[in-house]
Formats: C-alpha cells, sequence, structure tokens
C-alpha cells in the first residue's frame, strides 16, 4: 500500500487564506490585528520559527511586532515588557518564544500574559476554558492536527486513537481535542509497557515524543492515519519527524509528513488565534 501524503502546505494555505480574508474585514473596521512577538537570546531553531511566524503574518495582513532580548535579560525586565504590551491596546496578541533561558520561570512569564492576548493558547485560564470545549483560543499544534486529520477527510469519532506523548503544551491537548472529537483515546509516554502494541490498534496515531524514527512500520495497522508532530534532526543533521516516513508510507493510509506537515499548521492556527483576539478584545 502506498499512504495518501496529508499535504500540510495545502491546508495551511487554505486557513491563512481563511484569517487573511477575516483581517480584511478587520481592517475594513479601522482595526488592524496586531501580535507582539518577543524573543529572548540566540537560539537558532526558536529565530526560524519567529522569523516563520512573521512571514505569515506578513501574508495573512497581520501586523507583526518583534521584540529581541539579549539573553542575560533578568526576568524582571520581560515582564515589564509583558505588562506594557498587555496594557497596549493596539496590540492583540503576545507570544514569547520558548524555550526561555534557563534564568528565567517559563510558568511566571507566561501567567504574566493578559488571558485574551495569550494566542500560543498556553495560560492556565485559557488551556482550561480548552479542556472545556469553550469558544476562544485553540492550542495551536493540537489544534493543526486536528485539522489536519478533518480536511484531509478523516473522522475522528468512534476512533481508536493513540498518541505517544503527554505534555502540556502537545500531548495532552492532542488527546483532549481527539477525545472532544469522539475519538476513543489511549496517551502512551516513556513508561509505557508494550507500545508497538498499543500503536498497532490505532485508527489514528499520533506521535509526539521528539525521537527520530520512532515509529516503525511494525508499529502501524494496515490504513490507519499517522500524523507525525516531531521535529528532529536525523544523524546527518536533516529535519525530520518521529516517523519512519517510507516504511510507515507502505501500511499506513495516510501520512504527515516532516517537514511539511504539522510545523505549518502550528504557524497557520496562530494566525487564527490573532485574528480571534482581535475580534474578542473588539467585542466581536
Ligand atoms: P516533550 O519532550 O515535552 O515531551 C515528549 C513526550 O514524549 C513525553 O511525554 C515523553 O514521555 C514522550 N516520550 C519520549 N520518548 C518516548 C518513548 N521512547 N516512548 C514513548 N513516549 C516517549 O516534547 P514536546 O511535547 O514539547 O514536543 C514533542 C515533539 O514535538 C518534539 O519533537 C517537538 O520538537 C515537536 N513539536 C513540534 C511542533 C510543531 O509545530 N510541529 C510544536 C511543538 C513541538 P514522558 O512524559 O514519560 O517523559
Amino acid at each position: 500500500m502506498k499512504a495518501h501524503r496529508i499535504d500540510g502546505k495545502a491546508i495551511s494555505d487554505q486557513i491563512k487564506a481563511e484569517a487573511a480574508w477575516e483581517a480584511q474585514k478587520l481592517q475594513r473596521q479601522g482595526i488592524v490585528p496586531c501580535l507582539a512577538v518577543i524573543l529572548v537570546g540566540e537560539d537558532p531553531a526558536s529565530k526560524v520559527y519567529v522569523n516563520n511566524k512573521k512571514k505569515a503574518c506578513e501574508a495573512v495582513g497581520i501586523l507583526s511586532r518583534s521584540y529581541v532580548l539579549p539573553a542575560d535579560t533578568e526576568e524582571k525586565e520581560l515582564l515589564d515588557l509583558v505588562a506594557q504590551l498587555n496594557a497596549d491596546e493596539g496590540v492583540h496578541g503576545i507570544l514569547v518564544q520558548l524555550p526561555l533561558p534557563p534564568h528565567m520561570d517559563e510558568n511566571q512569564v507566561i501567567l504574566a500574559i493578559d488571558p485574551k492576548k495569550d494566542v500560543d493558547c498556553f495560560h492556565p485560564w485559557n488551556v482550561g476554558l480548552a479542556q472545556m470545549g469553550q469558544q476562544g483560543f485553540v492550542p495551536c499544534t493540537p489544534a493543526g492536527v486536528m485539522e489536519l486529520i478533518t480536511r484531509s477527510g478523516y473522522a475522528v469519532e468512534g476512533k481508536r486513537c493513540v498518541v505517544i506523548g503527554r505534555s502540556h503544551n502537545v500531548g495532552k491537548p492532542i488527546a483532549m481535542l481527539l477525545l472532544q472529537a469522539n475519538g476513543t483515546v489511549t496517551i502512551c509516554h516513556s513508561k509505557t509497557r508494550d507500545l508497538a502494541e498499543i500503536c498497532c490498534q490505532a485508527d489514528i496515531l499520533v506521535s509526539a515524543a521528539g525521537r527520530v524514527h520512532m515509529v516503525t512500520a511494525d508499529m502501524v495497522k494496515p490504513g490507519a492515519v499517522v500524523i507525525d508532530v516531531g521535529i528532529n534532526r536525523d544523524e546527518n543533521g536533516k529535519l525530520c519527524g518521529d516517523v519512519d516516513f517510507d516504511a510507515v508510507c507502505e501500511v499506513a493510509g495516510a501520512v504527515s509528513p516532516v517537514p511539511g506537515g504539522v510545523g505549518l499548521m502550528t504557524v497557520a492556527m496562530l494566525m487564527k488565534n490573532c485574528i480571534t483576539a482581535a475580534k474578542l478584545q473588539n467585542g466581536q
């Protein structure tokens, strides 16, 4: 069997086009959606992510403001900047690129962001709302996973879903969204026994472990939908996911590639959240 290659580029372009249309509507009302992005330090991967977000903002019609702080910035200085952006009515979304340098407490920084501007959906208030299935921001990567599945024409309801990974920002919210879509969900982690056996039962298998080529063909049920969230470097330094893509394509029904899959969706969903933020702050 040769699996369908899920097209993250096409689906993320579609979502960005929808966000662009919404941005134009807001602009006609005199509202210019604006995202403030804060980067602390020189992490090369973070720089790439921030740049991708900036480019997406330009494409969609969202104003982006960048704040680059040196790695040795005091946490207080970052908190002061967040407070200033919270108070700025021209800024609708605030994103602090993670990870932060080790001397900073990420939880404190996330807590400092006004939940109305928390477009990453990391603030406990928004995590709680998302958990309850209430309107507001969507966690970007998890929501991107759901869009990849549903816009590719695969239903979740009644399906057996397995998620590898249980982090607060990725694995857990993916499992929660699959559950909200009426999937029957199992969450696996580093202490899970018989991982391959559990994965083999999945109609929908999502890997968010961050382990190069951990998901091999013998872990995949014939015809399954496999979504690869992992962003890793292989032994040659090449970007790759958690899934042994070529081999898994021989078994699965559909597979999302890395690059070209979930990563693009994360940025697209961020654009969607920026529009939601601008609307919420303007009583819409
Ligand atoms: P974490 O390191 O926080 O979590 C990894 C999870 O995978 C943990 O729950 C861990 O289990 C589990 N795990 C690790 N190894 C194994 C194993 N051998 N078997 C079973 N479970 C395992 O990472 P994140 O959740 O933040 O990110 C996961 C991956 O997704 C990374 O590659 C990251 O780069 C990528 N990512 C991609 C994004 C995108 O836009 N595409 C966005 C965000 C992240 P335990 O809890 O027991 O330690």
